[in-house]
């Protein structure tokens, strides 16, 4: 079987994000973690997105990682690639959106490729070419203190052509608003001028869907997850009840909760007395003691009828007393190393359901369970599906980014597995 679509993502969270706007429309799409030293099952899989973790890396990494992943996609049929990055921009003058674009353009031979953060539903749009996060500029949101990708400018245009070796266009609203034909004219206006990039406008959905119908034959398109929204109907796939349908998997049901972000807190204190629940010990677990081993016997200790909640999560005093303990980086490793070998051990004793709270706790549990490829399935909350495994060990997993999800999200969850 052979790909439709190839997405390169620039962190784990937003690859997930842009895997179900695609499920959304109606596509069957398959995550992976890397790119895959060999070719997973693609059997009936319309789109594969590849994570990376390439957003704040060097630029030159960022080029070889994304160029291998963009071979590896076409190798596999992909006859269109899509370049998701953050839909406030987030890169600096040295990148890593320019450079990996720029070396995107010229693996595929693209002539010319759209650039297209906005995501109106959650507050992005672009107007002139400048990104306004809700009402303001982006230069004036929070996004201009941002400690690794700073964003003090809000024209695209002047964004792109700092970081990027071609010229950079605009594809303006009056004509978005005009539709697919407008636009597509107008792109091929900017490809004649020279432009190998254009920032297209948009304020809402019937832009955002407009634009997608006027790349059908681009064979690179980059932005945020918004824009991919209309391209699903290029290949005559719409939306359907199969490609969000919940992932069968029996097993026992557990949430590991590493985040200590204001939602997940309010998330565990909402099941606190409905559920049994455990709290790690990170003193414990910093002397040495066999914290994963007792977290582990706690929970095949419980009735295997309902579920249970392990956690690390702490308000920000105790968060920081610990910080000062251990150091930043070490705190959250030895957390995050405990959940990676409590999530394994779990899954050999009858665990396989998973939810996990937390951008880099999911990232410890994925690659403590040694899961490469995940099958993205229907959404719980915005942005969160569940998902499934497609070889080795079945299991079942939601992989909840810290701030996302109502109070309800881990009960709400496994309600929604049959
Ligand atoms: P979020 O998505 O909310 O940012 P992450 O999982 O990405 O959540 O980050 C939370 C970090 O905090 C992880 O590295 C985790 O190991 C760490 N952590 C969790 N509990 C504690 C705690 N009690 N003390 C210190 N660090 C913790």
């Amino acid at each position: 079987m052979s790909l439709k679509l190839g997405i390169i993502a620039d962190d784990f969270t937003g690859a997930t994000d842009l895997a179900v706007t695609l499920v959304n429309e109606g596509m069957s799409v398959l995550q992976l973690f890397g790119t895959p030293d060999a070719v997973p099952d693609l059997t009936g899989i319309d789109a594969a997105v590849i994570a990376l973790k390439s957003r704040t890396i060097a630029p030159e990494l960022a080029v070889g990682q994304s160029v291998e992943a963009c071979r590896w996609l076409t190798q596999q049929g992909a006859g269109q690639i899509f370049f998701k990055y953050c839909s406030t921009f987030d890169s600096t003058d040295q990148g890593n959106i320019g450079p990996v674009a720029d070396a995107l353009m010229d693996e595929l031979d693209a002539e010319i490729a759209l650039i297209c953060p906005a995501f109106p539903i959650n507050g992005r749009s672009v107007y002139m070419g400048h990104l306004f996060v809700g009402q303001e500029l982006l230069s004036d949101s929070p996004m201009r203190h941002h400690p690794l990708t700073p964003m003090t400018d809000s024209s695209l245009v002047r964004l792109m052509t700092a970081q990027s070796r071609k010229r950079v266009g605009l594809v303006s609203h009056d004509h978005v608003k005009n539709g697919a034909e407008a636009i597509e004219e107008k792109l091929i206006k900017l490809a004649l001028d020279g432009c190998g990039y254009a920032v297209a406008d948009a304020i809402d959905n019937r832009d955002l869907r407009a634009i997608g119908r006027a790349a059908q034959f681009h064979k690179l398109i980059t932005g945020g997850s918004g824009v991919a929204m209309g391209l699903p109907a290029n290949f005559g796939i719409s939306p359907s009840e199969a490609a969000t349908a919940m992932p069968r998997v029996a097993g026992r049901e557990i949430v590991l909760a590493g985040s200590c972000s204001v939602a997940t807190r309010g998330q565990i204190a909402f099941v606190k007395d409905r559920w049994p629940v455990m709290k790690l010990d990170v003193d414990a677990i910093a002397a040495g003691e066999d914290v994963a081993g007792a977290a582990v016997d706690w929970a095949n200790q419980r009735p295997a009828t309902a579920p249970a909640l392990i956690y690390a999560s702490a308000d920000p005093d105790e968060v920081a007393a610990t910080q000062a303990r251990y150091g930043v980086e070490k705190a959250g490793a030895m957390v995050e190393e405990t959940f990676a070998n409590i999530a394994r051990t779990l899954s050999q004793t009858g665990f396989g359901r998973f939810v996990v709270a937390g951008g880099e706790t999911s990232g410890a549990v994925v690659s403590g369970l040694d899961i490469r490829a995940l099958k993205i399935c229907g959404e719980i909350d915005p942005g969160v599906p569940w998902t499934q495994t497609t070889d080795g060990t079945e299991i079942a997993l939601a992989l909840k980014s810290g701030n996302f999800g109502t109070p309800d999200f881990f009960e709400k969850a496994f309600a929604r597995l049959a």
